[in-house]
């Protein structure tokens, strides 16, 4: 990062007591007006590293700093974030405008000024012509953005959105993506998103903090984490990828199942180091048999413009491939034998073995 950071972790730990940790060690820098997403699995320690930072959990180690002042001391309702939460927290018996306003009536705002920012928030989120609805008669989205709009309205310097989406149905979950990132883009404001799926980490970060048992495996924008996952965790985490294992060879190569390929990185290792390579099924196709890596077909599964195919390499080890259908002449039925190599101009990643 080129900025200061607005938000900095510095090896903040979570120890919930009884060998439970939480977080450990947690390094972070976050940019003001970043999109930051925390993406792992279930347990990985997202939702406690969004409550450290919020104030409602306290970090048993390390430090919390805001423009580099330590707020870890500070009570949740006296840092400048807001959250919100997976299941629309909103009031039921209030109406629209004053769900949003509640924030700020609490503050000791005045009515004029109140009621202009709600106006703006709900404009914000699209629900503009909602205003005296009670919320009871919206739908599950426009609650999520009433919970939304009660969060903006106070202006706050960080956003935490904690699994925002995912109370909502699969097209829903995908319109109000594209709505988020257009909310972050118009307000600058700094958004962190806790997400357990990828494919919405994705396509909405600015960068994405990949965490893995308490810890960060990798911090890096979407597409580097896609080209260049720096461990087997996210190779395997983010997309889909085929791990294989292999051999370097003496000239900058590695041997794996058949495949002599040349590896960024493999010219710095010894020859005959054990490696893992990392392979796309988009970025494999069919060969002439004969050539490259010989492929037992198991399972052809229709993707639409491609086909996903399942099947066994010499050695044993399981590859997926995407056989675009214009290309997919040469494909044999399960059961039948291939040959596989790389696409031209396409690379492979070298892991740890
Ligand atoms: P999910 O996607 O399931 O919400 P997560 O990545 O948000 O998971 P956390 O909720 O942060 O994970 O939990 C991290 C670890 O800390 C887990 O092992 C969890 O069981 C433990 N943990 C979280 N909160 C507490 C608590 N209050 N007391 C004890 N252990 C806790």
């Amino acid at each position: 990062m080129t900025t200061d950071p607005l938000l900095s972790l510095r090896g903040v730990s979570k120890d919930f007591g009884g060998g439970v940790f939480g977080l450990k060690d947690i390094d972070l820098d976050i940019a003001s007006g970043e999109f930051v997403s925390l993406l792992g699995p279930s347990g990985c320690g997202k939702t406690t590293t969004l409550r450290v930072i919020a104030g409602f959990e306290p970090a048993t180690a390390g430090e919390v700093l805001l423009n580099g002042r330590e707020i870890g001391h500070l009570p949740a309702n006296r840092r400048p974030v807001n959250t919100v939460f997976q299941d629309y927290a909103v009031f039921p018996h209030m109406n629209v405008a004053e769900n949003v306003g509640f924030g700020l009536s609490v503050r000791g705002t005045g009515a004029r000024e109140t009621t202009r920012r709600v106006a703006e928030a709900l404009e914000m989120v699209g629900l503009g012509d909602k205003a005296k609805r009670p919320v009871a008669a919206l739908s599950g989205g426009q609650r999520q953005r009433v919970a939304l709009a009660r969060a903006i309205v106070c202006e706050p310097q960080v956003l935490l959105l904690d699994e925002p989406l995912s109370a909502l149905d699969a097209s829903l979950r995908e319109q109000m993506q594209v709505e988020l990132k257009n909310l972050q883009n118009r307000l600058g404001t700094t958004f962190i998103l806790v997400t357990h799926d990828q494919t919405e980490a994705l396509s909405i970060s600015d960068r994405i903090v990949v965490m893995n048992g308490g810890q960060v495996e990798q911090i890096a924008t979407p597409a580097e984490l896609y080209d260049r996952p720096a461990t087997r965790f996210v190779a395997s985490f983010i997309g889909t990828m085929n791990l294989l294992a292999g051999r370097v060879t003496g000239d900058g190569q590695v041997e794996s199942a058949g495949f002599v390929l040349p590896v960024e990185g493999a010219g710095a290792l010894a020859a005959g180091t054990a490696v893992t390579l990392g392979l796309r099924p988009e970025d494999l196709i069919l060969a002439p048999i004969g050539a490259g890596a010989r492929l037992t077909v198991k399972t052809t599964v229709f993707h639409g413009r491609s086909l996903r195919v399942i099947g066994r390499l010499n050695d044993g080890a399981e590859v997926v491939l995407d056989v675009q259908r214009a290309a997919s002449a040469g494909l044999p039925a399960d059961g039948g034998a291939a040959a596989l190599a790389l696409r031209p101009g396409a690379g492979a990643i070298l892991l740890p073995a």
